[in-house]
């Protein structure tokens, strides 16, 4: 779908996967004018294909649009060409159990620019690819290193929408830690620089007895769905949940860690080094709650418990 600025997109069409021809002066390329999505598509037990909450991520791309002075597809339109694309790809879509169809969403600002501006036109397009499970350890413990130098954003800035620099910014840190071992950086906040912020693509939970807490949403971090769907599920299972300021000593004291996010889904957290301490959860590093909440997750999403919430939309 393509639009100018100041008008709203119409509908697009489905092309091959291919390169796409910008000019060098696009203001995506040049000023970073870009926000993405990430969902998936699931193959359920009885054969259908599932999405989950795909309206939650046609608003946060508008959100984003808003902060990065886009125009947005609406959301009846987003999902419509997500639902769209999907089924043109049905045949990509692995067989339950062996993974899922993820899905790309991607805005941007394609229109040439020199000076900075906002692009005087728009792209947004949609590009789907089967996938596994993201970290290779799978359910298996991450190992995070908490990042003490770098940020990944700062208040005011674009850290709470999913614009391309937020991930340009963390790849140096999280390169290094890669290069050491961890399987990713778990990031501070930039003033204080003791409260949690999230990792480079997923966000982070603390468990102490039955109080689960994770960092509030305050524009530095990415509001994940998955995120919010946990809240809802742990609340459900009678945990007390809270949205809050968690310090870098909380985590450290947790009876158990653990990270969110479409891609993540529910991964536990084994081992935290910070300044060279480091600390392990449980005995496997997998512990009871997180594996708790990703069965409960993972079991909706396959359709294998009942969708109470309404969370998934059915595509056949
Ligand atoms: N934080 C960041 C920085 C991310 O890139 C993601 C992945 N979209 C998340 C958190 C988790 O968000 P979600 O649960 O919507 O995938």
């Amino acid at each position: 779908m393509r639009c100018s600025q100041g008008e709203a997109f119409s509908k697009g069409q489905l092309q091959r996967f291919g390169n796409i021809e910008l000019s060098p002066s696009a203001a995506v390329l040049n000023y970073g004018q870009g926000l993405f999505e990430g969902l998936k598509a699931y193959r359920k037990h009885d054969g259908n294909i599932s999405l989950f909450r795909p309206e939650e991520n046609g608003v946060r791309l508008r959100m984003g649009a808003e902060r990065m002075c886009m125009p947005a597809p609406t959301v009846e339109q987003f999902v419509e060409a997500v639902k769209e694309t999907v089924l043109a790809n049905e045949r990509w879509i692995p067989p339950q159990g062996k993974g899922s169809l993820y899905i790309r969403p991607l805005l941007m600002g394609s229109g040439a620019v020199l000076g900075l501006a906002p692009a005087p036109e728009y792209t947004f397009l949609i590009y789907v690819s089967p996938v596994g499970n993201y970290f290779k350890e799978g359910l298996a413990p991450l190992n995070l290193i908490v990042e003490t130098e770098m940020h990944r954003a700062t208040p005011g800035g674009t850290g709470g929408v999913k614009t391309i620099g937020n991930y340009a910014a963390v790849l140096q840190a999280q390169s290094a830690a890669r290069a050491k071992g961890f399987s990713d950086v778990l990031y501070l906040d930039s003033i204080n620089k003791k409260y949690l912020e999230e990792v480079s693509s997923c966000n982070i939970f603390v468990v102490k007895g039955n109080e689960i807490s994770t960092p509030a949403i305050k524009g530095t971090i990415l509001p994940g769905i998955t995120r919010k769907s946990i809240l809802d599920v742990a609340r459900s299972q009678g945990f007390e949940v809270a949205e809050c300021q968690v310090t870098v000593d909380e985590l450290l004291e947790a009876d158990e860690v653990f990270c969110t996010g479409t891609a993540v889904v529910v991964s536990p957290v084994g081992s935290i080094t910070y300044l060279n301490k480091r600390v392990t959860y449980g005995s496997d590093g997998v512990g009871r709650v997180s594996q708790l909440l990703y069965s409960a997750l993972t079991s909706l999403q396959m359709g294998l418990t009942e969708d109470k919430m309404g969370w998934i939309v059915e595509l056949k």
